[in-house]
């Protein structure tokens, strides 16, 4: 077997979209990032949705929308991809981060704990698509102690009146909480479209607006639109048409705007999501559940309790007891047998460039709990049953090694050249041939 971690979904609707934007000699945004625009706000029930070249850009885009600048602090979990902190350095501003809870996601009493008078956001990142507590987040930048604290420096954050609440949703598009998106249980939420997401445009975003009713949503629609395209008040399509030619410079924007290229495998991709994407991941999930839940070192990901309900962008595996070393080589012999996993994440804190900033592992003891016994396994609707079923058997295969094999005996097993035949035998008996 041969079973790669994420590869994107890729069917003859989406050829036949991207083939159809090539035909029509429309490449850059236009038409397709519209209608593509419109199946987010309809899957998602936000007030607007503006498509962007990648979350990153999009996270970027949204904090200086915010006006935050240098020496204001936005509130981020530790486990994340680096993209969160990142967005918010590259405004200047300071990551505070805060450690999570047992289900991957930012610990709420940690948020409260963290917020200063600096406080001008706090980013929630759905781990694996599973939904952070928004109710209890948007209760805590309620309470009138925290939001006394709270400075407005700028028209956004004048209208606003209070700590902006920002869904780091780059999993989790199809997710639920009380029956709702992310994006509704949010200010805004952004999602990823980067090419091993739910949804992909190769690469690519889209900030969803959910703000109070002191702003217009088509006003910071258009906005934010302008403000993706160098703040030009006239896209190239509207300037393609004959004589539309002038075109003034509003303010100092970004160049991050989305190609209807891009749109178009996210366009093919959504009209299937809710109704035949989505479910299969879940029907995945449920396969992974019934295979393991057997094996008393399993633990479970959270998928789905009485509020939530995971987008299942990942299967984020744990397993219980097992050293950091003991899951790097589970993962080493899964790659031997032919199926890729993955870690997420590996904390921030123990990357670098934030130990370099000054952040430490050790302030952050969930993270790196979660961070060492975790392995992502395959999770996509193009895998077959006969594949779920050799991924199981290789997990309870490879983790069975670790879990009863003596420290000592590991040193002998560190020959890579070996290490396929050992793996092989131990776990399909001898002679055993893996087509790797
Ligand atoms: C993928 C990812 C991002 C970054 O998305 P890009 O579109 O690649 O910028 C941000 N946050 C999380 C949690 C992610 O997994």
């Amino acid at each position: 077997m041969n079973i790669p971690f994420s590869p994107p979904f890729i069917d003859q609707s989406v050829i036949d979209q991207v083939v159809q934007t090539l035909q029509d000699k429309w490449i850059t945004t236009g038409p397709k990032v519209k209608s593509f625009e419109q199946e987010i706000v309809k899957l998602t029930n936000s007030d607007a949705a503006v498509c962007v070249n990648s979350w990153t850009s999009g996270a970027i885009l949204m904090l200086k929308w915010f006006g935050i600048k240098e020496g204001d602090e936005v509130i981020i979990p530790a486990y994340t991809y680096c993209a969160t902190a990142l967005s918010v350095l590259h405004c200047g501003a300071i990551p505070v981060m805060v450690d999570i809870n047992d289900d991957f996601c930012i610990d709420p009493e940690k948020v409260r704990k963290a917020i200063t008078a600096k406080t001008k956001a706090i980013i929630a990142v759905d781990i694996a698509g599973w939904p952070c507590n928004y109710v209890e987040l948007k209760a805590i930048i309620l309470e009138s102690e925290v939001n006394n604290m709270f400075t407005a420096e700028s028209d956004k954050q004048q209208l606003l009146g209070r700590i902006l609440l920002i869904a780091d949703a780059a999993h989790s598009i199809g997710a639920t909480y009380n029956g709702l998106s992310s994006a509704k249980m949010s200010d805004i939420a952004i999602f990823s479209f980067h090419a091993v997401k739910n949804i992909t445009t190769a690469e690519g975003g889209c900030i969803c607006l959910n703000l109070p009713r002191s702003f217009n949503a088509m006003t910071e629609y258009e906005y934010l639109k302008i403000y993706t395209l160098n703040g030009q008040n006239k896209d190239a399509l509207a300037k393609s048409k004959g004589g539309g030619w002038r075109y003034d410079i509003l303010f100092q924007g970004l160049k991050i705007n989305m190609p209807d290229i891009c749109a178009a495998i996210g366009l093919a991709q959504i009209k299937k999501y809710t109704n035949e994407l989505l479910p299969k991941r879940k029907e995945i999930a449920s396969k992974y559940c019934k295979g393991l839940e057997q094996m008393d070192w399993f633990i479970k990901p959270p998928l789905q309790d009485n509020e939530r309900e995971s987008s299942h962008h990942l299967f984020p595996l744990r397993i219980m007891g097992i050293t950091e070393a003991q899951r790097d080589r589970v993962i080493d012999d899964l790659a031997q047998l032919g199926v890729a996993a993955n870690v997420h994440f590996i904390p921030m804190p123990m990357l670098t460039y934030f130990k370099n900033l000054g952040y430490h592992i050790e302030d952050y003891p969930v993270a790196y709990k979660q961070y060492s016994c975790e392995i992502s396994l395959p999770i996509y609707p193009q895998l077959s049953d006969a594949e779920i079923q050799f991924i199981i058997e290789s997990v309870i295969a490879t983790v069975q090694i670790q879990v009863n094999k003596p420290a000592q005996a590991e040193a002998k097993d560190k020959n890579k050249k070996t290490r396929k035949a050992i793996v092989s035998t131990r776990i399909f008996g001898h002679g055993h041939q893996t087509h790797i």
